[in-house]
């Protein structure tokens, strides 16, 4: 393999582009429904809705059998309340989430997920993914159920997260897809949405596509279409030598297509101003370095003398065994995930009393202090030898062996070069003491400027009781809708969604395609490769990374927001458009800047928007320091029309509002297409 010092130095040939190049070649092909991403909502939409009939096209940049977040797996399923062993209901999961995020959270997508992922799990089991402990592994494990031999994480009484073997999830979604008949287009990025008469907020009618290989180009007709393309990434930080291309919780690849096309099209986003601190890049693979937190409750911290760190519950009270760091705490009814603090209150770094209702088990919270005062020496070590038998295993094994950013990095290249949980502890890394503070030990605390969307419950497309968004004939799954997700939401919102669009499918009217539409994207898409020189994609996404830190980065203001939108209108006239691309991988990622320049944009518009502080949204106005005052306790909606960005809003629960149904269960009911 030749780097560039030998091609320089031995004059080398350079590599030529492997595949044919065919730029403006065209393809057309239809569907009845068409997904644009597949990841795990664009592979659970593809398998309900060709389940129920629906000839279905799905779409990705990558290779759907292991694209997206969590193409190298998953170790634990969240939220499965409707497991034979929960004893919480959805609703009653769904009012704590919503409560534990402070109401800003889409309770449709909440409720979805805790009244079907676990139907979507057994979606999994059907398609070969083992999700109960089927060989008697861990016979007597206090997490595993004797009769069904689900094994589960977090709150061992309550048990509603279950522990699965999902390193070859995709694969299998991958082989189910196949094998219903779905048409699968690899290594073709979606580049924006057709729309009848190409007008902004009529119907979708379909999608454009770019081969990231060949370079030709796709036009996808679908009577509907389901948007799955999760959030963009690396918007604040972007970094190609620390930790891949600087993106801490997912796929760095994710440009945030589906906020770009939606929102060109028309469509209606909430709570794009909500975001959360990114390490940018500097910590270490997470379970690759001694952690307690997540899933790994059962593992003792010591200090470097061996010195065991103590575990409380959510009322300070010592816990002397193991079993019941597991266990709510007395007059507790069951507490969430998430490590002592939930995310969002990592995230936000302030404590607030509704978290306590929920709290977990945690390392004693005065940790920093009695590091500061030498009582606890550091480095820390995580106690693997020390651990329960079937808890160690389950860890270092079951967990590490599944979840996506372990099974490689650390399973197997820590057992292949010899490390041996039976005898080997894992030191945490040597941060300053506030540091142990925090729910993943292998997370340092990270600048202020560096942030990324909001994950634990962030922005993202408006949608209703048919996971429809504003615009007809289109649908949206996963992290793509406004509101928390994790990979249980988008198994369990594709699989809903899926049936929705099928259903409407069913009797549309024939997608016409708009050929102006076509043309004006056609023009845009290959502007780059019709340059030889200009500026190259890595400058263009470094220079929206840093208008992103420094006029969007975490303290905002009117003044600061409106030169950061001026900055982005001034690189789209020039920079962006003096963009060259060499080939179709440069071409890809050159649209991709251009993505993440309109995601910019919408993030801005909306943070402009709110004219308040939001504790909830970690979202800090200089120009408006008081957070949450009540008149600001509502949704702001952006949106574009004829060119003009449109704000709205939406009361809190308004998904419970007339003329929907009351309850959870009955929208459910009148809506679920089951
Ligand atoms: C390392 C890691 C471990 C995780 N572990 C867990 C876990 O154990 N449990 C859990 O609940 N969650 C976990 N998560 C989170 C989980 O993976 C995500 O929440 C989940 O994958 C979201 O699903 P999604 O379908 O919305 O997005 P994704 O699965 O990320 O899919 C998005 C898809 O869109 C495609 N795409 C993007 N842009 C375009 C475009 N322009 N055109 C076409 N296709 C496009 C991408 O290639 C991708 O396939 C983990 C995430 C990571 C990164």
């Amino acid at each position: 393999m030749s780097d560039w010092l030998d091609f320089v130095q031995k004059g080398d040939p350079a590599p030529e582009w492997p595949y044919p190049i065919r730029y403006e070649v065209h393809n057309e092909d239809s569907a009845d429904v068409l997904i644009l991403g597949g990841g795990i909502a664009g592979c659970h939409a593809a398998i309900n809705a060709a389940k129920k009939g629906a000839k279905v096209i799905v779409v990705d940049t990558g290779a759907v059998i292991r694209s997206g977040s969590s193409g190298t797996g998953v170790d634990h399923w969240q939220l499965a309340c409707t497991n034979p062993c929960c004893k919480i209901s959805p609703e009653e999961m769904t009012d704590a989430v919503i409560e534990n995020l402070g109401q800003w959270e889409c309770g449709i997508k909440r409720y979805i997920q805790c009244r079907e992922s676990y139907d979507a799990l057994m979606d999994c089991e059907e398609m070969g993914v083992q999700v109960r402990d089927v060989e008697d592994e861990f016979k007597g494990a206090e997490f595993r159920d004797e009769k069904t031999k689900l094994m589960f994480a977090y709150d061992y009484e309550n048990r509603y997260t279950v522990r699965v073997c999902g390193a070859k999830m995709k694969p299998a979604l991958h082989k189910a897809l196949k094998k219903l008949g779905v048409k699968i287009y690899n290594r073709v990025m979606a580049t924006s949405l057709l729309t009848e008469g190409g007008r902004q907020g009529a119907r979708v009618v379909g999608a454009t596509g770019l081969n990231v290989r060949t370079g030709e180009f796709h036009i996808f007709r679908g009577k509907a279409t389901i948007l799955a393309m999760s959030i963009p990434t690396r918007l604040w930080v972007f970094n190609m030598e620390l930790r891949g291309l600087g993106n801490t919780n997912f796929d760095p690849n994710l440009a945030g297509a589906g906020y770009a096309m939606a929102w060109d099209a028309g469509a209606e986003f909430s709570m794009l101003e909500a975001s959360t601190l990114n390490p940018g890049g500097f910590m270490y693979t997470p379970y690759g370095v001694g952690n307690p937190h997540n899933t790994w409750y059962a593992c003792t911290m010591v200090d470097a003398n061996g010195k065991e760190i103590p575990w409380v519950d959510r009322d300070g009270r010592v816990l002397e065994t193991v079993s019941e760091r597991y266990r709510p705490a007395p007059g507790q009814k069951f507490f969430l995930l998430g490590g002592g603090v939930s995310a969002s209150e990592w995230s936000l770094k302030i404590p607030h009393p509704i978290f306590h209702k929920t709290r977990s088990p945690n390392l004693t919270p005065d940790l920093p202090e009695r590091i500061r005062k030498g009582e606890f020496i550091l480095p820390l070590y995580a106690d693997l030898p020390g651990m329960p038998e079937h808890e160690r295993r389950a860890i270092f094994g079951l967990m590490v062996g599944n979840e996506g950013n372990t099974r490689v990095p650390v399973y197997d290249l820590y057992t292949q070069a010899g490390f041996d949980p039976d005898k080997d502890m894992l030191q945490a890394p040597v941060w300053p003491p506030e540091a142990y503070n925090i729910p993943i030990f292998s997370v340092p605390p990270p600048p202020p400027l560096w942030r990324d969307v909001g994950f634990c419950s962030g922005g993202g497309l408006v949608i209703d009781w048919d996971l429809r968004t504003t615009l007809e004939g289109l649908y949206a799954a996963g992290m793509q809708v406004l509101g928390g997700s994790d990979h249980s939401t988008a198994a369990a919102t594709g699989r809903y969604a899926g049936r929705k669009a099928a259903e409407y499918a069913r009797t549309a009217r024939d997608p016409v395609v708009d050929l102006n539409q076509v043309r004006t994207e056609k023009a845009r898409v290959y502007a780059p490769v019709k340059r030889k020189d200009g500026i190259g994609w890595k400058e263009l996404h470094a220079g929206i990374a840093r208008i992103m830190q420094l006029y969007c980065g975490e303290t905002k203001q009117d003044s600061t927001l409106k030169m950061g939108l001026q900055w982005f209108r001034d690189i789209r006239e020039s920079e962006a458009s003096n963009a060259y691309a060499r080939n179709p991988h440069e071409l890809m990622r050159t649209l991709d800047c251009f993505t993440r320049l309109t995601a910019g944009e919408m993030i801005m518009h909306a943070s402009l928007a709110r004219k308040a502080s939001s504790f909830w949204l970690n979202f800090t106005r200089l120009d408006y320091p008081e957070a949450d005052p009540e008149e600001w306790n509502r949704f702001v909606t952006v949106r574009l029309q004829d060119g003009d960005v449109r704000v709205g809003d939406l009361p809190f629960n308004y998904w419970l509002l007339p003329p929907n149904a009351p309850t959870y269960e009955e929208n459910y009911a009148r809506h679920c297409g089951l």
